[in-house]
């Protein structure tokens, strides 16, 4: 019997090949009753699988890992981190690698359940995960990939037909994550610590030939690697900052090798312009709030330094001097993609050194009178100033006044400005009320409607079309009623 790639898997395990000090066999925990509740068909497509098939009961079973799919060899991966700043072992306590899915486009990408049973990192916890927070993980990487920043993709949720226990019983459920790959910063402290130089130099020749093929030959390719890890992520948080993305738990576990944003618990979109704002319950002192981020993404890279140190050079001074010396251009690589980026949300094509100002006196503005983040570079693409309550300050005032006279130096026509600010202003940002309505009635009612209208409506948020417009303002952000659709 023929039983090659069935449903287009087409499965292969590189990172099983690394000692096995670096994870464990574990098959996923069968679910009592599986069922598919969303599927990516999309997603499923670009990855060579038979969408049309997969929404089925096989469909259920593989993403609730109740049935393995041909070719699978199922482990959970090692790694340590820093979590709010102190040292753990970690490992996949609830997540399943299946392997490395060969798309028809020639990518790799990793398959996991997340919520898939127990494994010999669980410690304490039940290897399990509760619907709701699978859903909004689904949600907001969709959101994000919708966004054009790098992330994590959601391929499926089903539920277990099992109740977990939190603080009271929820709804069982696996989510089917996909990723570039799962090497994280805490892989590399986990190796450091936990083995020797040589299974840190394993690994990064490993993290170097799936993400930085370019690097193999090259000379000094640690410390290549390095900075191209360290740029990637100055990109992405650059492009978490410009759409006011708060990832709430910025571990070294939860920093990607490759730069894709993962892991998304206490996340959320800033509303209301503040540098302070934090979501995350758990975060008191406010470690991980929006304008923290570009400074704890390097005070992670630090702590990525230090597991390479081994291999930037043999003199441990030497070493040091390279590891302090790439880590104090972070910032200012940041500051380029920021600076770059908000240029664009402005309509700006071109560099002018009075740009900086121009930008934090905006942002001190939105600060001062809060106003909301999204809104008002919507209200400025769209010329609908007098929809911001903002617009009743004089200061804002003679900020226009400022700006229009820094666009008129580029002498680029409306149209041209009106483009690119549309490209690079979002129609709409999952905001909290809306994803939590969606959320409760699909848990609670088993009803997705609104979670599939608010997804849809996220696929592509620079379109701006009259359905986006509709979540522009939620009962917490009142000031900007959007009253051009069909008008
Ligand atoms: P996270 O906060 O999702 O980054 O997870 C931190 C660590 O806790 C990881 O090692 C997870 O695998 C583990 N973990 C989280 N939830 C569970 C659970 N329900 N059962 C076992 N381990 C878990
Ligand atoms: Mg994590």
């Amino acid at each position: 019997m023929e039983k090659k790639n069935i449903y287009g898997w087409k499965l292969m395990h590189t990172y099983n090949e690394l000692p096995p000090f670096f994870y464990t066999n574990q098959p996923p925990t069968p679910a009592k009753e599986p069922k598919l509740v969303l599927f990516n068909k999309e997603l499923a497509d670009e990855f060579g699988l038979e969408q049309d098939k997969l929404e089925s009961p096989i469909g259920a079973a593989y993403f609730t890992g109740s049935q393995l799919p041909t070719g699978a060899d199922p482990i959970a991966q090692a790694y340590a981190g820093h979590q709010f700043g102190g040292f753990t072992r970690l490992g996949d306590g609830r997540a399943i690698l299946l392997g490395e899915q060969q798309t028809p486009s020639g990518k790799s990408v990793d398959i996991q359940l997340k919520g898939a049973g127990r494994t010999a990192y669980s410690r304490g916890g039940d290897g399990r995960a509760a619907l709701g927070p699978m859903l909004r993980e689904y949600l907001i990487s969709e959101a994000m990939h919708g966004l054009g920043i790098p992330t994590t993709r959601s391929l499926a949720v089903a539920t277990t037909g099992e109740f977990v226990q939190r603080e009271r019983p929820l709804t069982g459920a696996v989510l089917t994550r996909t990723a570039a790959s799962h090497l994280r910063v805490g892989t590399f402290q986990y190796a450091l610590v936990f083995g020797e130089n040589e299974e840190v130099k394993q690994l990064a020749d490993y993290a170097i030939k799936r993400h930085y093929p370019e690097l193999i030959d090259v000379e000094n390719k640690y410390i290549r690697f390095y900075e191209a890890v360290a740029d990637r992520q100055a990109q992405l948080i650059a492009k978490w900052q410009l759409v006011g993305f708060i990832h709430g738990v910025m571990n070294t576990d939860n920093m990607t090798i490759s730069g894709e944003t993962i892991d998304y618990g206490p996340c959320a979109f800033m509303d209301t312009y503040h540098r302070n704002t934090v979501f995350s319950s758990i975060d008191r002192e406010g470690r991980y709030a929006y304008v923290n981020q570009p400074y704890i993404g390097q005070w992670n890279l630090a702590r990525f330094a230090e597991t390479l140190l081994s291999l930037f050079a043999e003199d441990e001074e030497k070493a040091l001097q390279i590891a302090q010396a790439k880590l104090e251009v972070f910032h200012t690589q940041f500051e380029k993609y920021f600076v770059d980026g908000i240029r664009k949300k402005l309509g700006l094509f071109t560099a002018d050194e009075a740009d900086e100002d121009l930008f934090k006196q905006l942002l001190y503005l939105m600060e001062t009178y809060k106003a909301d983040y999204t809104n008002t570079f919507l209200a400025l693409t769209f010329n609908r100033l007098d929809s911001l309550a903002l617009y009743q300050q004089a200061d804002f005032k003679e900020w226009l006044e400022k700006w229009q006279t820094r666009l008129e130096k580029e002498g680029k026509s409306a149209e041209e400005v009106q483009e690119l600010m549309k490209a690079n202003n979002p129609a709409l940002i999952p905001r909290n009320y809306f994803v939590e309505e969606a959320l409760a009635e699909a848990v609670n009612n088993q009803d997705y409607t609104a979670f599939n209208t608010l997804s849809k409506a996220l696929e592509n948020p620079y379109a701006h079309t009259c359905e986006q417009g509709a979540y522009a303002n939620s009962p917490e952000i009142s000031e900007y009623y959007q009253t051009y659709c069909g008008t």
